[in-house]
């Protein structure tokens, strides 16, 4: 994390705009809700791999959507711009101002109370800055769920989520968080609060404006609470680890697995033998499940409510059964018990941080058509190899959803900032072009940020550029959410 000062810049501060800016929103805010302290500061000004290195001219923690929409006004009034942040897991960045030091970060983490919990509508309504594990504790002792999970849970929070429409491990069966939100407060870039919390099934007054914010990277609004839907509790769950010989079988065996286990299958994971190894030597009290080598490792998750509990693990077992008989599996286990269980998964969200301990990779959170991702792997992990001589290109995490993060690893030896900037991006530019001819996303689920901005821009559909361009400038006349992030 780096520890650098905020200081004005010296073109603003000579106009005095800064300090006239800082002094009203400490005013506003009081000492609690708003620091100039570099140490504060700090490690909020870098994103969460390390890539990005801002400035602001401070922090604002606000503790209410009215205390946002006042300060939004007072950055209005003053041409701050803003940098909304949440729990500062994005993969983008998103949440990391530019270095020039003129942006406020507005960071929700005071925001975190969880306003109610309606058992019987299955919903629950709470404020941005709730973190996605507290939020899944909470709906657990209701004896309900919210039915989306990712890596970064423990820092993730309900503004974050929403605003890069995060997906995870549970997209399978669930849809990913654009699907979860019933309803959504945010303050929009003029001050006004736009209120859409209360659910309703049916509304056709117009353009969905909730939608329009999810997944809006904080450039049109400042997400300040939502209503999210929830799930019956699971009372049971089946982890079960497989080993087969392509990437091929794997999406075979999704097959055989959605056939078999229909509503039941929850989570559907692929790694592949180097990510489970790089996993294995990052994380030295960590076993592999399975003896032997396998060129992959399918990672399958079964759930089931009180009603199908008791038959889940003959279900399990069936499955396992039958995907032998047929050719499917090498080799395969059900987790004996729960912590077997979250050793599995462990396993499975250890292998981003695991690479990134390998060295400088170029990392691409792609989909294709489910149905042609495996076709994708095969055709693209030699290439790229062949193509950057040196290189391992491995694709690792939601075949299910045709989703995979597609890593090209740097040879040996090389110096990072130099690779990144030179030959990592050109793997980069080959990456997004081979996924635009292949009809898929250069983003899949993580957003596009500041990182993949130019390259939207490159390949974006011009018709489709062109209307986000044309919303953001009619919600942001003066540029100051986020700029230089997304659009
Ligand atoms: C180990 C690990 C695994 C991960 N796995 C996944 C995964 O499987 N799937 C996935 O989708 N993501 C994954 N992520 C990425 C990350 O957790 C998500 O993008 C998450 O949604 C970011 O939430 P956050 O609160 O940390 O947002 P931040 O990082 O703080 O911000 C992300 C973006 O949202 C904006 N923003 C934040 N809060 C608000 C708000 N209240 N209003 C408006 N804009 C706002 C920011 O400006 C920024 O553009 C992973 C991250 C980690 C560290």
């Amino acid at each position: 994390m780096t520890t650098e000062t905020i200081p004005a810049p010296e073109s603003a501060r000579s106009g005095g705009a800064p300090a006239d800016f800082v002094a009203a929103a400490t005013a506003l805010l009081g000492p609690k809700g708003f620091t100039t302290d570099p140490d504060i500061v700090g490690p909020w000004l870098t994103d969460w791999r390390g890539r990005y290195f801002g400035r602001a001219l401070g922090l604002a923690t606000p503790a209410n959507t009215a205390e946002i929409a006042a300060l939004v006004r007072l950055c209005g009034d003053h041409g701050v711009p803003i940098v909304p942040q949440g729990g500062n897991s994005g993969m983008c960045g998103g949440a990391t101002p530019d270095d020039s030091g003129h942006a406020v970060l507005i960071n929700t983490r005071r925001m975190d109370a969880i306003r109610r919990i309606d058992r019987a509508g299955r919903q629950v309504e709470c404020e941005a800055g709730v973190i996605l594990q507290t939020l899944h504790e909470a709906v657990e002792r209701e004896g309900l769920r919210f039915p989306l999970t990712l890596g970064g849970k423990g820092s993730a929070t309900v503004g974050g989520l929403i605003s890069t429409n995060a997906g995870g491990t549970q997209v399978l069966r669930h849809g990913v968080m654009r699907a979860q939100v019933l309803g959504l407060e945010a303050v929009l870039p003029d001050g006004s609060v736009l209120n859409q919390l209360v659910p309703l099934k049916k509304d056709n007054r117009g353009f969905d404006l909730k939608q329009l914010l999810i997944g809006s990277e904080g450039t049109l609004g400042i997400v300040t609470a939502a209503t999210l839907q929830l799930e019956p509790a699971i009372a049971a769950r089946a982890v079960l680890w497989a080993g087969v010989d392509s990437v091929q079988t794997a999406r075979a065996l999704l097959l055989h697995a959605q056939d078999k286990a229909g509503s039941a299958l929850e989570g559907f994971e692929v790694v592949p033998h180097h990510s489970l190894h790089a996993v294995l030597d990052y994380l030295p009290t960590a076993r592999a499940p399975l003896e032997g080598d396998h060129a992959w490792h399918v990672l399958i998750e079964l759930v089931a409510d009180a009603g199908g509990a008791d038959a889940l693990p003959d279900l399990a077992e069936a499955l396992l059964v039958s995907a032998f008989e047929a050719g499917l599996v090498a080799d395969a286990t059900i987790a004996a018990n729960e912590a077997q269980a979250e050793a599995f998964w462990w396993l499975r969200d250890s292998v981003a941080p695991a690479e990134r301990a390998q060295g400088p990779a170029m990392q691409h959170d792609i989909s294709v058509p489910v149905d042609r991702m495996a076709d994708f792997i095969d055709f693209a992990a030699p290439l790229f190899e062949r193509e950057f001589p040196g290189t391992t290109a491995v694709g690792f995490g939601h075949l299910g959803d045709g989703n995979i993060h597609f890593h090209v690893l740097a040879p040996k030896g090389v110096e990072a900032a130099a690779w990144e900037r030179g030959e990592g991006k050109a793997i980069s530019h080959r990456v997004h072009d081979l996924v635009t001819q292949w009809g898929g996303s250069i983003s899949a689920e993580h957003g596009i940020g500041q990182l993949k901005r130019d390259e939207l821009a490159r390949l974006g559909d011009p018709a489709a550029l062109h209307v986000l361009r044309a919303i953001k400038a009619a919600l942001d006349p003066q540029g100051l959410f986020n700029p230089g992030k997304l659009v």
